[in-house]
Parts: C-alpha cells; sequence; structure tokens
C-alpha cells in the first residue's frame, strides 16, 4: 500500500525544501525525501548548499577574511596586533556548527510547517508513485497527485584526474581541509575555484588558479571582470588564462598537473588539487523507465518557464533543471512550482537573478552585461561610480571597485547593474529590485539614500548614467 500525499519532493536541498514548506502554507499534505549524507554517515537536510556549498563555504571566507584583514589591514587603523596565531581546528569546527545549526533548522521548519520528512533515495515510478529506498535497503511506496524533482548537482570530475579524496579534490573536501596545503592548484576561475582559491591563500597557500579560457570570468561585463582580475591578482592568485589541464599525477604526495596554453605544454606541481571546473545535474537512478520525463544531453530534467516536465503532476526544480546553478534561483522556482500546484499565480524572473562572487572585493551583478547590450543594438547609457569616492568605503577602508549602472537610452530602464567593492552582495539587491520594478536609472536618482552607507554608491552610478553624479567627475 501506498502513503498517500498531495505533493512528494525529492531532495531537500534550497530548490527542494521551500517547495515543500510552501506547499504545505498552502494547505496540501506534503513530503520530502531526501537522500543527503555526511561524510560520517550521518543524514542531514538542505543539500549542496547547506552542507557542502553555499554555507560552509561562506563561514570560512568570513573567518579568512578577518584572519588576513587582522595580519594585514589593521595597522592602517592604528591597531597593532602582535602574537596573531591561526586556529584552524576552531575554525573549521565553527564553519561545521553552522552548518549543523542550519540543517537542523530546515528539519524544524519542516516541523513547524507539517512537512513530513522521509531519509532516502526516491525513484519516480510512472503515474506519479515515488519508490523510497532507506539506507537499512528497506523500501516504502509513496504516492503523490504532484512529484517535485530538485535533485540537484554533482561536481564534474576530469576525464584522467579521478578524485582521490586526498590530494585531487572537489569542492566539499576543500572545505573540510584540516591543515593548510602549501602549494594549492586549483582548476577552474569560476566561483568555486575563486572562493575556495581566496580562502587558502588568506591562510597562506600559495595558489595557482588554471582556466582553460582565454578571458576571465568570461560571462561577466567586461570591466567588472578586467578590474577582478587586477585585484584577485594583487592579492597573489597565480592566475593562469588560456591553461587548459590535460592530466594530472601524483608522485610522492605531490601532484603533478599537465596544461596546455599559448605557449604550448607546460606543467605545474602542487601539494592539493582542487578540481572547479563546474558541476552536473544529479539524476542517478532517479527515473524508473516510463515515467515519460525527459533528460536533455546533458542530463538535465527537460522543463518549461514554469519548471513544468510535461508529464502531468511532475515538475523539476534548481540544478537539475537549465539555468544558472544557484540557491536562490531554485528556492523561487520552488516557491513558484508550489504556488501553482494550489492554483496560486507563481513566476520566476529569469532576467533578474543575481549572481555574486564572494571574494574581497566581492562581484555581484544583475541583468545585461554592456557587451549585451551593445550586442542587441538597443542604444543605451552608462553610468560608473567608484567607491574610492564614497564616504562609507572609506571608512572601511575598502575603496577598490566601482558600481556600472547600463540603462536603455530611449526609455532609461535599468538593464544591468555590476558591481566589484565592499558587500557588493547586499548592495545587488536593490539593483535586483529595480530591475524586477522595470525602473529607470531616473528612479534610482530620484530615491533618498541614507549618508554615509555604501548603497550611495549605486545612487551616485544611477546619476552618472545622465552624467549628473555630485560626488564624482562626470566624464563626458
Ligand atoms: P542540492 O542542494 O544539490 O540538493 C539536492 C538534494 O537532493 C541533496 O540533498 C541530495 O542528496 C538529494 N537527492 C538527490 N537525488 C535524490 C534522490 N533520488 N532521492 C532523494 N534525495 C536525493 N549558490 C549560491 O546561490 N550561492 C553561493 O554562495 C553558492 N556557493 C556554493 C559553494 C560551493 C562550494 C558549491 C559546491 C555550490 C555553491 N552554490 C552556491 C550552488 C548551490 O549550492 C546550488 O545551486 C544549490 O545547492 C542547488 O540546490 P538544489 O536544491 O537544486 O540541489
Ligand atoms: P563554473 O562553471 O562557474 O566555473 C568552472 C570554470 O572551469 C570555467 O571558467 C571553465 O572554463 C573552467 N574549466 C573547465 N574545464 C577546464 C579545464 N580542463 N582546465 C581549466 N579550466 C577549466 O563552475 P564552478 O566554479 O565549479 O561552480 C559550479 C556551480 O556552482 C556554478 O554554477 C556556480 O554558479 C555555483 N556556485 C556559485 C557560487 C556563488 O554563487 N557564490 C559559489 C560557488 C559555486
Amino acid at each position: 500500500m501506498a502513503d498517500e500525499f498531495d505533493v512528494v519532493v525529492i531532495g531537500a536541498g534550497p530548490a527542494g525544501y521551500p517547495a515543500a514548506i510552501r506547499g504545505a502554507q498552502n494547505g496540501l499534505k506534503v513530503a520530502c525525501v531526501d537522500a543527503w549524507r555526511n561524510r560520517d554517515g550521518t543524514a542531514a537536510l538542505g543539500g549542496t548548499c547547506l552542507n557542502a556549498g553555499c554555507i560552509p563555504s561562506k563561514a570560512l571566507l568570513e573567518s579568512t577574511e578577518l584572519y588576513h584583514r587582522l595580519r594585514k589591514e589593521f595597522a592602517v587603523h592604528g591597531i597593532r596586533a602582535s602574537g596573531i596565531e591561526l586556529d584552524l581546528p576552531t575554525m573549521q569546527q565553527r564553519r561545521a556548527g553552522i552548518v549543523k545549526k542550519m540543517t537542523d533548522g530546515i528539519g524544524a521548519l519542516f516541523k513547524a510547517a507539517g512537512v513530513t520528512a522521509i531519509q532516502g533515495h526516491g525513484r519516480l515510478l510512472p503515474d506519479r508513485r515515488v519508490e523510497v529506498t532507506a539506507q537499512d535497503g528497506s523500501k516504502r511506496l509513496l504516492a503523490a497527485k504532484h512529484v517535485v524533482l530538485a535533485s540537484g548537482s554533482a561536481p564534474i570530475e576530469l576525464k584522467g584526474l579521478p578524485f582521490d579524496g586526498e590530494h585531487i579534490i572537489d569542492s566539499w573536501t576543500a572545505l573540510e581541509l584540516g591543515a593548510v596545503p602549501k602549494r594549492l592548484g586549483v582548476i577552474g576561475a569560476g566561483a568555486i575555484g575563486l572562493e575556495l582559491g581566496s580562502v587558502w591563500r588568506r591562510l597562506g597557500s600559495e595558489v595557482v588558479v588554471l582556466e582553460a579560457l582565454n578571458e576571465f570570468l568570461a560571462a561577466a561585463d567586461r570591466q567588472l571582470a578586467r578590474e577582478a582580475l587586477r585585484q584577485l591578482r594583487q592579492q597573489e592568485l597565480d592566475i593562469r588564462l588560456g591553461a587548459s589541464v590535460s592530466a594530472a599525477r601524483t608522485v610522492s604526495g605531490a601532484v603533478e598537473v599537465s596544461y596546455d596554453d599559448a605557449k604550448g605544454s607546460q606543467r605545474v606541481t602542487v601539494d592539493t588539487l582542487i578540481v572547479a571546473v563546474g558541476r552536473r545535474p544529479y539524476t542517478e537512478d532517479l527515473l524508473a523507465p516510463d515515467t515519460g520525463v525527459i533528460l536533455d544531453r546533458r542530463g538535465f530534467v527537460t522543463v518549461d518557464e514554469q519548471c513544468a516536465t510535461g508529464v502531468d503532476g511532475v515538475w523539476a526544480i534548481g540544478d537539475c533543471v537549465r539555468g544558472p546553478m544557484l540557491a536562490h534561483k531554485g528556492k523561487e522556482e520552488g516557491v513558484m512550482v508550489a504556488d501553482l500546484i494550489a492554483g496560486r499565480y507563481g513566476e520566476v524572473n529569469y532576467r533578474a537573478i543575481p549572481s555574486i562572487i564572494y571574494t574581497a572585493p566581492e562581484i555581484a551583478t544583475v541583468g545585461a552585461t554592456e557587451e549585451q547590450v551593445k550586442a542587441s543594438g538597443r542604444a543605451y547609457k552608462v553610468g560608473v561610480f567608484p567607491f574610492l569616492a564614497n564616504g562609507r568605503a572609506r571608512a572601511l577602508e575598502a575603496t577598490a571597485g566601482f558600481v556600472k549602472m547600463i540603462s536603455a537610452a530611449d526609455d532609461d530602464e535599468i538593464l544591468g547593474v555590476h558591481i566589484i567593492g565592499p558587500l557588493a552582495g547586499e548592495l545587488i539587491a536593490e539593483a535586483v529590485l529595480a530591475l524586477e520594478y522595470r525602473a529607470s536609472s531616473e528612479d534610482l536618482q530620484r530615491t533618498m539614500h541614507a549618508h554615509p552607507t555604501l548603497s550611495e554608491a549605486l545612487h551616485e552610478a544611477s546619476l552618472a548614467v545622465d552624467k549628473r553624479s555630485i560626488d564624482s567627475i562626470n566624464k563626458s
């Protein structure tokens, strides 16, 4: 006999758990099936993001930035510190403690909302039935009016460079290292490579980042990417572009990495190598034959704009479907689907998805790059405001970077905002709201921003769009 639910969600990551909670908020009977196992075998809710991604990486980024600033940047404030020591075990315990609190928190939210959490591997059968296999191998059958697939993603392994958990490692292992590698190699200058490269660089590793593409942050606005590359190289991250890694071998505890660049075959030897070349949708044993759900060439579940798979009552959200692999994108898809299931209105605005890299300075963008707007043929205006001219940034001693705003020449609609600078990840929220409401740069110009705040840089960038910045010299 199958246990019956209105909605069964497979996966309790940042896409699946909000879908389950919103489903319950909508008065539906919801179960959420999740198979996550920590390295010690314990189960935890929250998926990649909470257990091995967003949250532990940000915990370490914060700790290591404080360590770095205390050693290198406090003296300018007139604060002298001596005897500064790194206590990596405590830093790692803090990281693990934050993760545990957050993942336990989802259990509490499920309980409060009335979501039934089921530990085990879920497999979709025809007719919206789900077979759950527990860790002990026992099976349970669920039947639902709607099934939401939210199985997430897994790191891509490069051919010839299998993860060995010790020298050639994925991002999860890289977050849990118990010692600072003397020489660290990172393959891939994406968000993971730059964030984890920064963490270990700040703790003293010599870091070399090998990026296959000739362009740094190829999808980003070029002006922003140039500034980011300059800032990160100043931090002695040895970023090598046009460096495509073909092989690596471990010899006497070190990894010899072979790569090709414009000059030919190159080699670099490191103690630890993080492979961060992207992630792939994780759909292993997710679908029984004949469910009708289609996987595309790369393994993503095929869905429409509303995350419907085309099979009646089966939806898919988050990293296992098209679009950027970002926690907040998955969350909004989860909420949309849960509302659509309940007959309510639901929509995701795929044109206003913010993207942040939590380096120092942070890199945050939303909307179109200048190159994309130019390629579209639409006439546009650009305003750039440097943090050098912002009082709060001066007080913070964090003046590197700028806010760049692009708006349409005809109706002034804001098309894109690109920020590199202090707390850029927080500042971008205002720009996301502006895009969501299809605001013009004039709307922002006429909005009061408190002084002295970093947000004034966004205000001034909007003024600079019309060459009316007050706090910087407007260039014609
Ligand atoms: P996941 O989080 O992968 O969750 C899927 C869950 O489903 C997992 O618990 C999995 O065990 C479970 N599952 C899979 N198959 C089954 C099955 N058949 N049955 C039962 N359970 C199953 N994104 C950001 O937006 N901001 C960040 O700062 C950020 N930092 C990151 C840092 C790192 C190091 C990494 C690796 C990723 C980071 N990401 C970040 C990306 C983010 O983690 C993902 O976009 C997000 O986790 C995707 O959510 P999801 O729910 O789709 O999948
Ligand atoms: P990514 O796709 O962002 O970057 C991977 C990089 O590796 C690319 O620049 C690619 O050109 C390069 N590459 C691929 N093969 C290579 C090779 N053989 N040699 C050298 N370089 C090679 O992927 P990622 O950094 O692994 O991150 C995975 C996903 O997780 C992304 O979708 C990202 O959005 C998400 N994530 C987000 C955040 C955040 O929002 N702050 C943080 C971490 C991860």
